[in-house]
């Protein structure tokens, strides 16, 4: 019997095995325009968390007692839409759940750019194209620039300091841990900080005596605050998300937000989604990054959709180096 994972309470706070729960959920009987597939791989993401509350946002929250959803590659296994044959791969948002019937419109096929299919959850999809287009355009990061990406042994991370090296910038990349800090380290960046072992301001300035021109934000709070006091004048911040704060009791408080004014910075805030029409640009620009190793993959791989849940709260304690992944 296909299973699904559904949202069985709003957590407060940090999630908890508690808000899920895994339920039986049979698949319909197959109508003409609709496919059945089998997930491979499933993708767990911080933004998942924000769709936890009640709140109106980018995107709709997740229902109590529905199933969740989120990226995945599946195989097809039967089809009555043209265009789509059982064992073709399949990009869709049905994930947190092992089978599925869906119209052909919420399918992709995946693109023949010779990569494991895992790769359009990773640097080939969101996580990609996240750190592509946030570094790119909403920061305008061009080579010679002195860039500082945070959370940079994660997935969005690690592509950022990959794609900024391979355009000619200086990359310092903060991250926990002296492992994650060693990772860091071997994707190219020029330097690392361990930000659990000191305070971001003082690292910051050893790390950039010259000051940041980008700071592509994953954490917010003293990141974000460290990036404010080392930004140079028309210094650019993509504003890409702030993990720290996703399930924060306390209000972040920026200490040098007023540097904002100074230094003329420019605080860009951008969703993946915006960039969806330029996505034959990304393909054929990242496509070749990673073609040629410039930009290479690393997933951490959690077997079994029952742990699932546990995969997507390693997110908040850092258990994952690289990509989060569920594999089927
Ligand atoms: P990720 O970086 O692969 O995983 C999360 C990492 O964040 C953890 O491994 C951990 O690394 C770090 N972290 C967790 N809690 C932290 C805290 N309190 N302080 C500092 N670091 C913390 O996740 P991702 O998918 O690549 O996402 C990264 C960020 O991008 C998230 O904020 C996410 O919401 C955002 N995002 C935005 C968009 C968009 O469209 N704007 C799209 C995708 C992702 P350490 O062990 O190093 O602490």
């Amino acid at each position: 019997m296909p299973r699904a994972w559904t949202l069985r309470s709003r957590p407060n706070g940090m999630p908890t095995a508690d808000n899920f729960e895994l339920r039986d959920a049979p698949v319909p009987r197959l109508e003409d325009g609709q496919v059945h597939v089998r997930n491979r791989w499933l993708s767990v993401d911080p933004y998942m968390r924000g769709r936890m509350n009640d709140v109106k946002s980018y995107v709709p929250p997740f229902q109590v007692g529905e199933p969740l959803e989120g990226g995945a590659v599946g195989e097809v296994v039967d089809s009555r839409a043209e265009g789509f044959a059982a064992g073709d791969l399949v990009l869709h948002m049905a994930g947190w759940r092992d089978e599925a019937v869906l119209p052909a419109t919420a399918l992709n096929k995946l693109p023949q750019l010779g990569v494991e299919p895992q790769a359009f959850l990773g640097n080939l999809g969101l996580t990609g194209g996240t750190a592509y287009f946030g570094l790119l355009d909403a920061a305008q990061a061009r080579q010679g620039d002195i860039v500082f990406v945070s959370a940079a042994a994660g997935a969005v991370g690690s592509a950022v300091v990959q794609i900024a090296k391979a355009k000619g910038m200086t990359v310092i990349g903060s991250a926990g841990g002296p492992a994650k800090c060693d990772f860091v380290r071997s994707l190219g960046a020029d330097a690392v900080i361990d930000y659990k072992a000191g305070p971001l301001v003082k690292s910051l300035a050893e790390a950039a005596p010259k000051g940041i021109d980008v700071y592509f934000d994953n954490v917010g709070g003293d990141h974000l605050d460290a990036a404010l006091a080392h930004a140079r004048k028309d210094a650019r911040f993509a504003i890409c998300g702030m993990i720290e704060g996703y399930n924060a009791a306390e209000p972040m408080c920026f200490r040098y937000i007023m540097r904002v004014i100074a230094m003329r910075i420019m605080l860009k805030g951008f969703i993946y989604t915006d960039y969806l029409p330029r996505m034959g640009e990304f393909f054929a620009d990242m496509g070749a990054l990673v073609a040629s190793g410039q930009v290479k993959s690393r997933d951490t791989v959690v077997g079994g959709l029952e742990n699932t849940p546990d995969a997507f709260l390693g997110l908040f304690t850092g258990a994952n180096t690289g990509k989060m992944l569920v594999k089927l």
